[in-house]
């Protein structure tokens, strides 16, 4: 089974799809994930990629393709995966279909998590991230037991530089200028499946991530 998240940065799919994927015993994929480890170890792709993310612009797409096309080969993706983060282009999303393609699968379904912008602006600002296993939390909806220490390994918690307001606004300018063609290439594969996420006293990613366990069951 693969899966593959769209939404926003901040919609809460990040948090889901951990969810999701630990309850259906299927690897968990983060791109941006990925990207930071390598920053974290500053291995080439990791000096080449921070150029771009430290302006929430994307990371040209033949490092990333590449950087995904190996974690897919790894041994712990043999029952599916859940995609957090990639495609974010239709072109990654055509890549990612051969790629499945070739392995004799394909993409089971894409969750659109729908959340308004303003929402989503308060939202990251409240985000904070674990240095240690890179947990999210949220200050408001989702605090950590202890604050600033991550439930998870302990490890401090802090503000990602990416999560700064003026990088935040491009995230979702960045966002935005390809979310339809993405929406409507899942659409077309008849795959889509809207998750709405409602208001800050809606639903949780939780919540998100039990309807959607429900619905494949169903399906
Ligand atoms: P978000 O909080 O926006 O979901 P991520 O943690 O997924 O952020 O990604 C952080 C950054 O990593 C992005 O702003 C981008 O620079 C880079 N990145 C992640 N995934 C991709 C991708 N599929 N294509 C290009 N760049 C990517
Ligand atoms: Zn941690």
């Amino acid at each position: 089974m693969y899966l593959v998240l769209l939404g926003a940065p901040g919609s809460g799919k990040g948090t889901a799809g951990k969810v999701i994927a630990e309850d259906l015993e299927l690897a968990h994929i983060s791109t941006g994930d990925l990207f930071r480890e390598n920053l974290k170890n500053e291995t080439e792709l990791g000096k080449e990629a921070k150029q771009y993310m430290d302006k929430g612009e994307l990371v040209p797409d033949e490092v990333t393709i590449k950087m995904l096309k190996d974690r897919l080969a790894k041994a712990d993706v043999k029952n599916g995966a859940v995609l957090d983060g990639f495609p974010r282009t239709e072109v990654q999303a055509k890549c990612l279909d051969d790629m499945l393609n070739e392995m004799g699968t394909k993409v089971d379904m894409a969750l659109n998590i729908d959340v308004p912008f303003d929402e989503i602006v308060e939202r990251i600002a409240n985000r904070r991230s674990c240095r240690g296993c890179s947990e999210i939390y949220n200050v408001v909806f989702n605090p950590p037991k202890v604050e600033g220490i991550c439930d998870k390994c302990g490890g401090e918690l802090y503000q990602r530089e990416d999560q700064k307001p003026e990088v935040v606004e491009n995230r979702l300018k960045v966002y935005s200028q390809s979310a339809e063609e993405l929406i409507n290439h899942y659409e077309k594969a008849g795959v889509l499946y809207n998750a709405k996420a409602g208001d800050s006293v809606g639903k949780t990613s939780f919540d998100i991530a039990k309807e959607v366990e429900e619905y494949i069951k169903n399906n």
